[in-house]
């Protein structure tokens, strides 16, 4: 269905408004999209980055108005992980069937490239323009240098709240009365880190792998980049024996590395260096309801829902809500009070569920990964999982390799957790697992589920 053109505002040129503005342009409205930060693509970045992992609900995203394939020649696929477990050789582990795979990609240079393909679309972006204010029913929005000077009034027909996990847009809305929100922060803080390319310009590690080191409480990650080098995100307790507090010196930092990490001794100097060149983050989750204001307001991406990073779909969520956006405007026209309230029913399901599935994530990764119970329950799923892969798909393909929605792999996730429980309570299934007797077991519960 055709839509009337509309002059529409989007707060926020990050991943998401700049993907919506694409859209948008694509269904002939116009488009102004401001930010309060300078133009991304004027800025000198030091040559480092940190990186995201798109995968399928990004890619169809992108597919749908022609970018897949310009993203990709930006973007490195990895189709396993690799665990640097201490006193072990690296061992991989593959993430899907054959073909499958997650995609590091430069936050920067992402963005910087979907600017540059909104500006060819014909938006019009207004940097160093902070929005202040908006007059929701009206849709209006307010500018200015900082919350006491003369601000710019705008109007427009539809304002597209992109402005991420601490919007303005949102802020505005939460003073309405049935307005829910709710804001988690956890107790562990993130850190990018750098390895650097060898001599040659090659990566020190391999190149198609999500490297990890769990450690217990805390773990480092690493992501390559087309550059030759790693983005490394360091996961670690705000507080604690080994935590962001307890490490105050470069030397303490040096010898962190070297206890736990010992594999990226030869990059211990860049780490620690890096240790304190860089700000320590903090993670929040944020849920709210609605996400949308009449005909005249929607939220999209962080500003709806913001997730802790374990699942990698952060990015992604925001992209599929600007897909099924799209599905609304074709099947609903001008008619946007049902595009709105039709986006906000479909989508709060599914971004409540990626928040529990990130959260639960980190639970595991962070608490479970050294518990052999997790462990043995673990190797059992891999193992049914391959002798019947249409019976049993991991929760992590559910999410990460399909398009299925969010809460679909949730709920099929803990039919799953508790059809394990039931196996885990078989007598000597620590020793005896791969048999026929725990296989049909577990297709009898499946029969009954
Ligand atoms: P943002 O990227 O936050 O952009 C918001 C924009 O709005 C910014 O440009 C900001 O300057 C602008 N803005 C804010 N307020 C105003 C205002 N008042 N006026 C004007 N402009 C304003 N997701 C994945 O899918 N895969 C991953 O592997 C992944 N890894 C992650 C790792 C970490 C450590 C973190 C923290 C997140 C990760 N994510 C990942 C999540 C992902 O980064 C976010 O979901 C995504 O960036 C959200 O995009 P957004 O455009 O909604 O918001």
């Amino acid at each position: 269905m055709t839509q009337t053109p509309k002059n529409i505002a989007i707060i926020g040129s990050g991943l998401v408004g700049s993907l919506l503005a694409i859209y948008l342009r694509k269904k002939g409205h116009s488009v102004t999209v401001f930010d309060r930060r300078p133009d991304i693509r004027t800025i000198k970045f030091s040559g480092r980055s940190i990186n995201l992992a798109m995968s399928n609900r990004g890619w169809r995203s992108l597919r749908k108005v022609g970018l897949e394939e310009r993203i990709k020649e930006i973007a490195i696929p990895l189709d396993k992980r690799a665990m640097h477990v201490n006193d072990k050789p690296v061992y991989f582990q593959k993430y899907g069937k054959e073909g499958e795979a997650i995609w590091s990609i430069s936050r920067g240079i992402l963005n910087k490239k979907m600017i540059d393909l909104a500006e060819e679309a014909g938006a019009e972006f207004r940097f160093n323009e902070k929005v202040w204010d908006v007059n929701l029913p009206e849709a209006k929005i307010y500018t200015g240098e900082t919350e006491k000077s003369e601000w710019k009034e705008y109007q427009y027909d539809i304002i597209f709240g992109c402005d991420g996990a601490f919007s303005r847009v949102r802020h505005k809305m939460q003073r309405r009365s049935r307005f829910d929100y709710s804001q988690d922060f956890i107790d562990v803080g993130y850190k990018e880190l750098t390895i650097p390319a060898n001599e040659d310009g090659t990566h020190k590690l391999d190149k198609n792998s999500f490297h990890i080191w769990p450690r217990g409480k805390f773990m480092l990650i690493a992501m390559p980049n087309i550059d030759g080098s790693f983005t490394c995100t360091l996961f670690l307790p705000f507080e604690g024996e080994v935590s962001f507090e307890s490490i105050k010196t470069e030397e303490a930092a040096r010898m962190f590395f070297a206890a736990y990490f010992p594999n990226v001794r030869k990059d211990i100097e860049n780490l620690s260096q890096d240790f304190f060149k860089n700000p320590t983050s903090a993670m929040v989750t944020m849920k709210c309801y609605p996400w949308t204001y009449w005909d005249k307001v929607a939220l999209v991406g962080d500003s709806a829902h913001a997730i802790v990073p374990f699942y990698g779909q952060g990015m992604n969520a925001g992209f599929e809500d600007i897909y099924v956006l799209n599905e609304l405007m074709e099947a609903h026209g001008d008619d946007w009070s049902t595009i709105f309230e039709k986006y906000q029913e479909e989508r709060k399901p599914n971004a409540d569920a990626i928040a529990e599935l990130s959260y639960r994530n980190f639970v595991e990764m962070s608490s479970k990964t050294a518990d052999p119970k997790f462990l043995l329950q673990k190797k059992i799923e891999k193992w049914f999982s391959a002798k019947h892969p249409d019976k049993w798909i991991p929760v992590y393909s559910r999410v990460t390799f399909s398009e299925r929605p969010y809460a679909e792999a949730l709920a099929i996730g803990d039919e799953q957790e508790s059809i394990m429980k039931e196996v885990l309570k078989m007598p000597n299934i620590e020793s005896e697992w791969e048999t026929k007797e725990v296989e049909n077991k577990i297709l009898g519960l499946l029969g009954d589920s």
